[in-house]
């Protein structure tokens, strides 16, 4: 079983050096701008960690929480001073932002310098033409978990369940560029009732949908790696998208939920707004 919570912790301690080496040398903190909309208690769990983290690498965290009255031109006009505000460093928009709000037009405004989420179009495209500049934490997370535990790459059936722009897609390409074989899997692949016989022959499978337990663990191919991207709310515990008891008889390798790839993310989207400072003060600490 792979142990999110401990890869993070290295991670994180490295990532302290760091930014600690950067303070050093440049005199200031590396510094990030959250918003957020005020009734969405996922995020406030995704801010929680993120804040924590945020304090014990020594960067600044400001959020602003939104609320119905904040009108899109409001949002703009933050978004607009962030943007020229050259001790902001990275910017994170956390989703859902309430229905009113053009999410895509947000982000078209964002400076890429900032998207530390890479979710920018400039920088979703350097993805595809295989130049890394910031990449989605997630996709970076689960790539962090699959260079751990594969030995070789080349010609492995990778099958992703789930093509969000910010996990399904970006790791479809990252994979790709290993040589992998990718079957990128959605919700029309469930509706013709293929799911499962893409799963059966994955040597590599990724689950980012959000259904509990969608993914059956008989379906798990024997020796398999599986990482569950999935959050899913239960009653009052958290489950992945894969049948964890049954899956894990036949995986090699297989990522827990919680405390499996989300720990790791917030490292990653940390290892962004580094990267970000770095490129600002033009430093190779
Ligand atoms: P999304 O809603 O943007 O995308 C969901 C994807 O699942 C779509 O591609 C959709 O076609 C597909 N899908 C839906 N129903 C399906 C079905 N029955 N069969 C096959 N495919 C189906 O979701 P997202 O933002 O990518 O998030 C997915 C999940 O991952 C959520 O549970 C989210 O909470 C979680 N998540 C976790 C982390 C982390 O760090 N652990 C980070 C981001 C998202």
């Amino acid at each position: 079983m792979i142990d999110g919570k401990k890869i993070a912790l290295v991670l994180a301690e490295s990532l302290k050096k760091e930014f600690s080496l950067l303070y050093d040398s440049c005199g200031v903190k590396a510094k990030m701008a959250v918003f957020c909309f005020n009734d969405d208690s996922a995020s406030d769990i995704y801010i929680k960690a993120q804040s924590k983290l945020a304090g014990y690498l020594g960067v600044e965290y400001q959020l602003f929480k939104l609320n119905q009255e904040f009108d899109l031109s409001g949002l703009k006009q933050k978004f607009s001073d962030l943007n020229s505000d050259s001790d902001i460093d990275g910017v994170v928009v956390m989703q859902p932002l309430a229905d009113s709000f053009d999410f895509r037009s947000l982000l078209l405004d964002m400076d890429p310098a900032k998207d530390i989420e890479g979710i920018h179009p400039i920088n979703l495209g350097n993805l595809i033409s295989s130049e890394l500049t910031s990449i989605s934490p997630t996709a970076a997370a689960v790539m962090n978990i699959l260079n751990s535990c594969v030995d070789d790459y080349v010609g492995s059936e990778v099958v992703i369940i789930g093509h969000s722009h910010i996990v399904g897609k970006p790791l479809a390409m990252l994979l790709a560029d290993k040589l992998t074989t990718v079957t990128l899997c959605n919700i029309g692949t469930s509706k013709v009732n293929r799911l499962e016989e893409h799963v059966r022959r994955a040597d590599i499978l990724v689950v980012a949908v959000g259904k509990p337990e969608l993914v059956k663990g008989e379906w798990i191919k024997e020796g398999a790696i599986v990482v569950d991207v999935g959050i899913n709310k239960v009653g009052s515990n958290i489950v992945g998208d894969v049948e964890f008891e049954e899956a894990k008889k036949r995986a090699s390798y297989i990522t827990p939920v919680p405390a499996g790839v989300g720990p790791i993310t917030t490292v990653m989207l940390m290892k962004n707004l580094l990267l970000a400072f770095k490129k600002k003060h033009n430093t190779r600490v």
